[in-house]
């Protein structure tokens, strides 16, 4: 039992004071910040980055690019900005993200707000004055009413358990540490672990380098989609910034928060089922999807993932089209994805990735065959034989959606550490807070759609959500809000029984926590869809915040302790991105 007091743990010294201290300067924080300043409240954002774009800025590695069309995937809450800048590709490269992240900081005036290169370590919660005080790796520390965790649901590396990985004597890089300086491949022998969207991204980059071979350690092979990714078109560019607003708020009110842009000079994406097609109806259909491309082929298929029939149709198409592009039946046979649901794990949109295997040096090594026993100090060993390398680069993915809120000492009342409360898994209201942690807010985090949603699309309902209610409370004189414990548990259990409806809780991945050794089996996101979540809190706000214990200096408490679902069919959409 915890018996500490939370002024055991409260720092002494200088303190700055603020009336919100956000935690991330990534693409959540920085619009927290900027909505809460408008509305003139003090804030202070820590970044740990030496510069503003969270995942887009860690994520440096080649070929790194987002798969949702850029005009869709960017802030839509200003208007000016959505229309001054131009994104020079249909799906822009990590560069030119983290160019729009830096301009969307000089634009809104953000970095004086921000202390960079700074990791909170600790955020201590005070009941008597109802506010959290942080301290930083820097020794630093500041106080504020409101705590908001834009931490990211993919922030935290997985390690993976490759004995001997200290030893290596060559470059090492984590694709989602990536270094700032520039990596020289030319006449290296480059090895690659993990083939999921980062592996297959970094491999068709590297392979256009003049490498002297390239080895993809593959465990698992994924479903692939090309995303024919090309310059921005002037007339597209267009026609979609013509129609924005009516394309944003579309998107806001579907499944995963993605919409197939109805634009001409993009032509039309037809949609509907396809478990009733036959023959010639269905090949052609499937075939206009294909030439579709990106993660927008899955929007055409409605009953992708409630039909298996539909699935086994869509997976056959897929493999066919492997078979197609890979000369040698035995590498399109390895790389050929089986015994699991076409959208159950994450579909990759990629750019030339199966070509490169027609290629003498680039090699393919199935390591379920031949499983990797360790790595040494000259490259990876496998059972079978050793891989000399002089470059290992390391796409095994995320702690992913809690990672981050527990990698950080959070103690809410009591001295509770939040670290407990998420010991068997997460749980939320909506999301956005935990029982026993008042005044914390989290963004994009488990329980809200996040990391399986066009997460530019949550991560604004989630920023102006509690951006409504913080000023709610301040006009108010409300001090204090907290998740009602049974809202919390109600919340949690239709989460999960949404998950369970889906074809992607049978996943064995790391949206279920499968990829980090005794991390909690459960789903990481909620699956009603965008839409639906939105209408929720929607209703919850008109409910005078429904679930959300509100507390006034003078101790008067409004708002509720419980939360009912509205009786909404939820959404149990197929693709993620
Ligand atoms: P990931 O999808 O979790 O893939 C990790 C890969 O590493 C898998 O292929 C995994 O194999 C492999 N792996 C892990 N440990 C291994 C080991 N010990 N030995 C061999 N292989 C091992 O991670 P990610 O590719 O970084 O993607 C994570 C998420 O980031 C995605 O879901 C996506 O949402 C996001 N992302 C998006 C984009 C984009 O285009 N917008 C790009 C990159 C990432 P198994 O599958 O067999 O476990």
């Amino acid at each position: 039992m915890n018996t500490s007091t939370d002024e055991d743990h409260q720092p002494q010294g200088h303190i700055d004071r603020y009336d919100v201290i956000i935690v991330g300067a990534g693409f959540a924080g920085m619009y927290m910040l900027h909505r809460l300043r408008e509305a003139g409240f003090s804030v202070r954002c820590f970044e740990a980055g030496s510069g503003p774009g969270g995942t887009w800025y860690w994520n440096r590695y080649p070929g790194a690019r987002c798969d949702i069309h850029s005009l869709a995937y960017s802030y839509s809450f200003s208007k000016d900005l959505e229309q001054e800048w131009e994104w020079t590709e249909l799906y822009a490269a990590q560069p030119e993200i983290e160019r729009y992240a830096n301009h969307v900081a000089d634009r809104f005036d953000l970095r004086r707000s921000i202390t960079f290169d700074t990791r909170i370590e600790s955020c201590v919660y005070n009941e008597a004055d109802h506010a959290w005080t942080v301290t930083t790796d820097k020794g630093g520390t500041g106080r504020a009413r409101y705590l908001i965790m834009a931490t990211g649901g993919y922030s935290v590396p997985a390690k993976p358990q490759l004995p001997g990985l200290e030893t290596f004597k060559g470059e090492a890089y984590y694709t989602n540490q990536w270094p700032l300086h520039e990596v020289d491949f030319s006449g290296k022998r480059v090895g690659i672990i993990g083939t999921g969207s980062s592996g297959v991204q970094t491999a068709t980059a590297v392979a256009a380098e003049p490498i002297k071979h390239l080895y993809i350690f593959q465990r698992t092979a994924n479903f692939l989609v090309p995303g024919w990714n090309r310059p921005a078109d002037p007339d597209y560019t267009r026609e979609f910034k013509a129609g924005y607003n009516a394309f944003r708020e579309e998107a806001r009110w579907t499944g995963n928060g993605t919409l197939f842009p109805k634009v001409k000079s993009l032509g039309q994406l037809t949609t509907g089922p396809i478990a009733h097609l036959e023959g010639d109806a269905l090949k052609a259909r499937l075939e206009e999807l294909w030439v579709t491309g990106g993660l927008y082929f899955f929007g055409g298929v409605s009953d992708l993932m409630t039909s298996e029939v539909a699935n086994e149709r869509v997976s056959d198409f897929f493999r066919q089209k492997i078979r197609e592009r890979v000369r040698d039946p035995k590498l399109a046979d390895l790389l050929t994805p089986r015994g699991f649901f076409i959208g159950e794990r994450r579909i990759i949109a990629e750019n030339g990735y199966l070509e490169i295997f027609n290629r003498p040096d680039v090699s393919l090594v199935d390591v379920k065959a031949d499983p990797i026993e360790a790595i040494t100090p000259d490259g990876v060993k496998t059972r079978d034989r050793t891989y000399p390398l002089d470059i290992l680069i390391l796409a095994t993915g995320f702690d992913s959606g809690t990672g981050a809120m527990l990698k950080v000492d959070v103690r809410g009342k009591n001295g509770q550490q939040f670290r407990d409360k998420w010991a068997d898994g997460p749980v939320t209201y909506l999301g956005l807070m935990a029982n026993g942690f008042p005044n914390m807010f989290m963004l994009a985090q488990p329980g809200s759609p996040s990391i399986r949603s066009q997460v530019l699309v949550s991560i604004e309902q989630h920023v102006e959500f509690v951006s409504d209610m913080l000023l709610h409370a301040r006009n108010t004189g409300i001090v204090e809000i907290e998740a009602g414990r049974e809202a919390e548990e109600a919340w949690t259990a239709h989460a999960s029984d949404v998950a369970a409806k889906s074809l992607f809780a049978r996943s064995e991945t790391q949206y279920v926590g499968a990829n980090i050794p005794g991390k909690p089996r459960v789903y990481l996101a909620y699956l009603g869809g965008v839409g639906l979540y939105r209408k929720t809190c929607d209703a919850v706000r008109d409910n005078g915040y429904e679930g959300f214990r509100l507390r006034t200096a003078n101790g008067t408490v409004s708002g509720s302790e419980t939360w009912s679902a509205a009786g909404d069919t939820p959404r149990v959409w197929g693709t993620a991105v």
